[in-house]
């Protein structure tokens, strides 16, 4: 999303990673809708829905959205943002920020397994481990992160569904969301230290669905610091993720539109690397109320017993307390956020920066 947001300013851009671009689906891959089309990336969209049903063991509620969800391909909304940049690419793992080897007083080294690379801008959107900020990583299970797993069964389905049962994890919830051919069945867990295999295969016995095609990672539920070391961190590596939900991918999206802009600003020379490290970190840190107060519901619901938590969820069914719920939560990251940002204006300065 960087990368495109700097497509046509005249900077010099190298991704790096240690797959091919898309080559690794890390997700279910469900976004609001409006984010796909804001991005024009619907080509990429398998399935949409406009109901999502919560199973519990005390009852099952269906809640009509406000808006619609997609899951969507990854490989393909890969190769579509891709399309929109024009940076350049090459597999490396990244091991860390170099020391003693910047070549020029703005440089920033980067070391690879196949040597360091270095440029004025820097963007660590490497996952959860936050490679760049240095030996003071998260360490899992004793960190901030829930843990997620799923399985891919060949198979269609008609609804977007999620289990809240302590038979599939004391914290956190099941999920089934159907993507055309293939259904995404998975568990997440707030609780690291809950191992989620064996109730993914059994959420999957349970749907008659086969256990094939697994995906897991650690997902991260805290916000944390968007800039260090010179480094601007993004997605997961800044904690984007929304705890609650673990959803990721709209908001590495989002703070990814964000991010770009700032540095098309440098790049266009109307600003500094440091101006732009102020203006992108201010931006990160005035989301931290929201990710807290999602982190609070995230707490709260897995301590509510189960026999009242049905009858809470068919209460919350109710038409405009899943509309005022769902808008907020929508306006966490709105859509509206890459239509102002998406597609940036092509033109291209005299020197070309590497980023
Ligand atoms: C089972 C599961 C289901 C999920 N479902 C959803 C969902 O439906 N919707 C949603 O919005 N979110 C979902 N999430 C969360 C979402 O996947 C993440 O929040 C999102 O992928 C974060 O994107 P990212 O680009 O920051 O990090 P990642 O997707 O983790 O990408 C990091 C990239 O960096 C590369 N990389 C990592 N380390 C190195 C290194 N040392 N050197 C070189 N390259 C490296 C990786 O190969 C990868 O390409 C799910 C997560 C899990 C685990």
């Amino acid at each position: 999303m960087v990368a495109r947001q700097l497509a046509g300013s005249g900077a010099d851009v190298l991704i790096v990673d240690r797959y091919e671009i898309g080559e690794r689906q890390t997700s279910a891959c469900g976004i609001p809708t409006r984010w796909l089309e804001e991005l024009d990336l619907m080509g990429s969209e398998r399935q949409r829905f406009d109901n999502l049903v919560v199973h519990t063991p005390h009852g099952d509620s269906r809640f009509p959205l406000p808006w619609t969800f997609s899951t969507f391909d990854y490989r393909e909304l890969c190769a579509l943002l891709w399309e929109g940049s024009d940076a350049r690419f090459e597999t490396a793992k990244v091991e860390g920020l170099a020391t003693g080897a910047q070549n020029g007083s703005d440089e920033i080294a980067v070391e690879t397994d196949r040597g360091i690379v270095s440029a004025p801008l820097v963007i660590d959107a490497l996952g959860w481990r936050r490679v760049l900020a240095g030996p003071a990583g998260y360490q899992p299970p004793d960190a901030p992160l829930s843990r997620g797993l799923e399985v891919h069964p060949p198979g269609a389905s008609e609804d977007l569904e999620i289990w809240i049962d302590r038979r599939y994890v004391p914290a956190g919830y099941g999920w089934s969301f159907p993507a055309g051919e293939e259904t995404r069945i998975g568990v997440g867990s707030f609780d690291p230290k809950f191992h989620v295999r064996e109730t993914t295969e059994l959420l999957a016995e349970d749907l008659d669905r086969d256990v094939v095609r697994y995906q897991g990672n650690w997902i991260p539920h805290k916000l944390r610091q968007a800039t260090g070391r010179g480094v601007f961190f993004v997605g997961d590596s800044a904690g984007h993720c929304l705890p609650l939900t673990a959803e990721g991918i709209r908001t590495a999206l989002y703070f990814g539109v964000a991010l770009g802009r700032e540095l098309r600003g440098v790049v266009e020379e109307r600003q500094t690397r440091e101006e732009a490290a102020t203006k992108y970190a201010a931006f990160n840190d005035s989301h931290e109320a929201k990710f807290k107060w999602m982190l609070r519901v995230q707490k709260i619901v897995p301590r509510i017993p189960p026999r009242l938590l049905g009858p809470l969820i068919k209460l919350a069914g109710v038409k405009p307390f899943v509309h005022w719920s769902f808008n907020h939560y929508l306006q966490i990251a709105p859509p509206e956020f890459a239509a102002q940002g998406g597609t940036p204006a092509k033109n291209t300065p005299k020197t070309p920066t590497p980023v």
